[in-house]
């Protein structure tokens, strides 16, 4: 049968080509096949991986390569203010049946500066605002008595006008987060989550202190502080000095 024959040269081919990969594996130039802590372009990453996954196969492949990969709900980043932050996360873990210490690290890295920080999910995230986001820890936290959602992900009208009415504006603008009071167990942050698109950070963010400012590799490449678009006279009184 013709399409059998196709078939069997298509899959002759392709384990040809994984063979010639295999045999020049000294001949790779990306991003290590395996876990580093060292920075690279978020493309770079994903280069590697797909590489990873084409010489070994894709089942199972977060655990056997202990590689950075993105959980596909993260999409492709918040961007603000020329920032781009995109997280990754890596499974150190031993494989299924096998014992050893194990964990699950994340990544959030921000080309535009070739920047990076190392550590748990929320952690890194918020190393991400502080390094991208000035003045983020000075938002209001919508308080748990405002229901903020109805459901879905957008935002109930209440939430919202209690968000915009106190929200200085140049913090109304895409990828900027808010900041939400949380119960005990539900204290992660979520991608776009904000009404702009950016995340909706728990309010357990600001009880830790920023940590130390990570340096960006490219301090030739520093960007300049962001500056709003608002117009003049278009801003509001700052929400912290309403709301005391
Ligand atoms: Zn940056």
């Amino acid at each position: 049968m013709p399409e059998h024959i196709e078939g069997q040269f298509a899959f002759d081919f392709d384990e040809m080509a994984r063979e010639e990969a295999r045999a020049r594996l000294d001949e790779w130039g990306g991003a290590p096949l395996g876990f580093t802590r060292d920075y690279f372009p978020p493309a770079q990453l994903d280069e590697a991986f797909e590489h990873w996954k084409f010489l070994n196969g894709s089942m199972g492949s977060w655990k056997r390569s202990h590689m950075w990969h993105r959980e596909g709900w993260n999409g492709t980043g918040t961007e603000f203010g020329g920032h781009r932050g995109e997280i990754f996360e890596a499974e150190l873990g031993p494989e299924d049946g096998h014992e050893g210490p194990g964990g699950m690290l994340e990544q959030m890295i921000c080309e535009p500066c070739e920047w990076h920080v190392i550590g748990d999910e929320n952690s890194v995230i918020e190393q991400w605002h502080d390094h991208a986001v000035p003045g983020w820890r000075d938002l209001p936290v919508l308080p748990a008595t405002i229901r903020v959602r109805d459901g879905g992900s957008s935002l109930s009208k209440l939430a919202m006008k209690w968000i915009t009415e106190r929200y200085p504006q140049h913090m109304q603008v895409p990828g900027a987060p808010i900041i939400t009071e949380r119960g005990p167990y539900g204290t992660r942050h979520v991608h776009h989550y904000s009404p702009w698109g950016g995340y909706d950070l728990s309010h357990t963010a600001l009880e830790r202190p920023a940590a130390p400012q990570v340096p960006s590799r490219a301090p030739r490449r520093e960007l300049p502080p962001f500056v709003p678009a608002s117009q003049p006279g278009q801003s509001s009184p700052a929400g912290r000095a309403l709301s005391q």
